[in-house]
């Protein structure tokens, strides 16, 4: 056995507390979904943070603020301990001194899915699940894919259209089943509950699956442990349904709990411009509305009606954040500034950071000194197909 120090499932709706050795993701009281919950108390005196930094590993160092109790569950294909690289030339041309980017394409998969699907698969072998489906645009799915082989548990990956080939690829080489939704997430998520009946199978979807926060918020983790146990002032997001936001926000919340971070980061949410139902929300402060026709390049940021929206909208208003809105003509941009001043090639979702971090400057948001972390999310090798004019460009 590990020594996490997990204690339960908590409710987001009503408080309920659930045993995380339940299969059940969601409450069996209300439906809501739900978070785990540690003893942060006695963690706060059991764990050395400096150890786990000197111990040079990924995501499975903080196993103990973890949601996994058996060791033999863990199922690690050395994701996670990712770069937080600081700007070579992008930061300056903006006129920013403390740019700095987290490149979470470094992953098995080549995606910060790999974190979640870490901690999903092994919770799922931990509590014997007999398999999953996920609704993904397709980097979750290439991710869960990867793990599930390993793991042998089933996987039926629903994938948005739009997805790049090769994300359907790499579900097919990892050996999962591709069902191809056909219209917007909210479809996909009424195939994904179906199959989930018929086969008996845990919905990893976001938010109801609380074991995909507890992997991302190791992303926050690793940031403040790169800035020397800091929070950098803001973390700007490329966001569909907000699982990143609310696990940095998790992330954060823990490490001051912890005593080892001391304040909070403002937590920004770059949306496409056909699908933005949080940034508009939290420009208007209306109810969330879906997004009718959602379509981007950036396949990654396409989720028509998250159903964690108002939680993400309400922790940016907590922590200061601010949304906006990207083009396609302006993610493209980005991408190609990111692979020839940083030499980083990632996929149009991640490019979607860059593009709203210059919003947010133009927009005055953002002051020169701030310490700003762009997360970069994918691999742009996944998306090829997008850059092939580019050969034209250069061929002769
Ligand atoms: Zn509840």
């Amino acid at each position: 056995m590990t020594d996490s120090f997990i204690r339960h499932l908590a409710c987001m709706g009503c408080g309920h507390a659930q045993d995380d050795m339940s299969t059940a993701l969601r409450c069996e009281r209300c439906g809501h979904y739900m978070q785990a919950r540690y003893d942060l108390d006695r963690a706060a005196g059991a764990i050395d943070r400096d150890a786990i930094t000197a111990s040079h590993g990924g995501l499975w160092r903080f196993r103990r603020l973890l949601p996994v109790r058996d060791t033999a569950a863990i199922l690690s294909l050395a994701e996670g301990g990712t770069p937080l690289l600081p700007s070579r030339q992008i930061g300056a041309s903006l006129g920013m001194r403390n740019l700095h980017f987290k490149d979470l394409s470094r992953n098995p998969t080549g995606s910060f899915k790999d974190y979640s699907a870490s901690t999903c698969v092994s919770k799922a072998r931990e509590t014997a699940v007999r398999g999953i489906v996920l609704v993904s645009g397709g980097n979750g799915s290439s991710a869960f894919a990867a793990y599930c082989g390993v793991a042998g548990i089933p996987f039926h990956a629903v994938t948005l259209p739009g997805s790049y080939d090769a994300m359907r690829v790499q579900l097919a080489v990892y050996g999962a089943i591709d069902h191809r939704a056909e219209g917007t997430s909210v479809e996909a998520g009424r195939l994904a509950r179906r199959l989930a009946e018929e086969h008996g199978l845990i919905d990893a979807g976001v938010p109801a699956n609380p074991y995909r926060v507890e992997g991302k918020k190791v992303i926050g983790y690793e940031i403040a442990e790169a800035l020397g146990w800091k929070a950098p002032d803001r973390i700007v997001c490329p966001t569909a349904g907000g699982t990143g936001i609310m696990a940095l926000y998790k992330g954060f919340t823990e490490l001051m709990a912890l005593g080892w971070v001391d304040r909070m980061p403002a937590l920004d949410c770059i949306q496409a411009e056909s699908c933005r139902p949080i940034v508009d929300a939290w420009r208007t402060g209306e109810p969330m509305k879906g997004a009718e026709r959602p379509d981007s390049i950036a396949v990654g940021l396409l989720s028509a009606k998250p159903e964690a929206g108002p939680h993400v909208v309400d922790i940016m208003r907590r922590t200061g954040g601010a949304g906006t809105i990207v083009s396609d003509d302006e993610i493209r941009a980005a991408q190609l500034q990111l692979a020839r001043h940083e030499g980083l090639l990632v996929e149009p979702s991640s490019a979607a950071a860059l593009a709203g971090l210059r919003r947010l400057r133009a927009e005055g948001r953002i002051a020169v000194d701030e310490t700003v972390v762009l997360m970069l999310t994918g691999s742009g090798l996944k998306g090829t197909e997008l850059l092939l004019p580019h050969l034209a460009a250069v061929a002769g």
